[in-house]
């Protein structure tokens, strides 16, 4: 049952569909839902994780600890893949319509100009309306497109202007990004990178999404000289341990901080930590 079925305003169970056989329940309130010409958007309270967003019947990311996916997504690839002496950086987001991952690069003063592709505008609208966790759209640094990303990065025009990071916050493999999990995106999203470009997203729950992480790498391999996998936990996503991937177009490894910085998560050990896997992930998913 889904809460706007239920008494309006009403605390009730909510239970994460994404995951056949187990879930995530949370009793929260619903605060808005609508069919966007994508996705299903709904947003709902919770007494402590605060306001939730979901798409298609997946949590996509709670007030309370959305800081952990978003810093671990942005962080670990652009101070661990990108030299110190950069100065002017620019980072491509795929995805990313809540606004966090934007908000995580604008802390960077030497990133210089930053793109954000969203295929779908109404998830940016709802986000600033009821999240408001994002980053500043008004910055100078930042342009924003609406539109397919997988369309976007296989432009030739876009191709000719290289990004020195692309970090790709997407759904999971299902609906619309399922076209960014493709060879064919992974091809083009590698064309728009510079020569020690670094490439990052996420690879889901390897305890119930291990042939994402096995396919998503193995398809990686076949175009980035270095793929590396790291973790954090995030208790709101089925499954807790979430793997993210960072990839880099010269084979340079990105398990260093090259730049020290500390945020509310992230810091320089936790991102050299993030890089220790269990014995599982290297011998059933990540093995070459
Ligand atoms: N932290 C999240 C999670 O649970 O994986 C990701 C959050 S973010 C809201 C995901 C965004 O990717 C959504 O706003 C969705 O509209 C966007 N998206 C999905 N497919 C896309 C595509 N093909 N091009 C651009 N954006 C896309």
């Amino acid at each position: 049952m889904r809460a706007y079925d239920a008494t309006p305003n009403a605390l009730m169970w909510w239970y994460e569909t994404g995951t056949p056989d187990v879930t995530l329940g949370l009793r929260m309130r619903l605060l808005h839902h609508e069919r966007t010409p994508y996705q299903l958007l709904e947003i709902y309270e919770h007494p402590f994780f605060g306001r939730v967003l979901v798409l298609d019947g997946n949590l996509q990311v709670t007030q309370r600890d959305e800081f952990i996916y978003h810093e671990m997504l942005t962080h670990v690839p652009l101070l661990g893949a990108l030299p110190k002496t950069l100065q002017e950086a620019s980072v491509l987001i795929i995805g990313g319509g809540d606004g966090g991952t934007l908000r995580e690069v604008l802390r960077h003063n030497w990133v210089r100009r930053v793109v954000m592709v969203e295929i779908d505008p109404v998830v940016i609208q709802r986000c600033q309306e009821f999240l408001g966790f994002h980053g500043n759209y008004q910055d100078p640094r930042v342009t924003l497109h609406i539109t397919d990303a997988a369309r976007y990065v296989a432009r030739p025009e876009v191709q000719a202007q290289p990004f020195d990071a692309i970090l790709v916050d997407s759904t999971d493999p299902v609906g619309p990004g399922e076209v960014l999990f493709t060879p064919e995106f992974i091809r083009n999203a590698y064309a728009c990178l510079k020569p020690t470009g670094v490439f990052a997203r996420h690879l889901c729950m390897p305890l119930f999404d291990g042939p994402i992480l096995r396919e998503g790498v193995a398809r990686l391999r076949q175009v980035f000289p270095t793929v590396e996998v790291y973790q954090a936990t995030i208790f709101t996503y089925v499954g807790a341990q979430m793997a993210f991937v960072v990839c880099t177009k010269d084979g340079h490894s990105a398990k260093k901080p090259q730049r020290l910085w500390t945020g509310r998560y992230y810091n320089p050990d936790v991102h050299r930590a993030a890089f220790a896997l269990p014995t599982w992930w290297h011998t059933e998913l990540i093995a070459n």
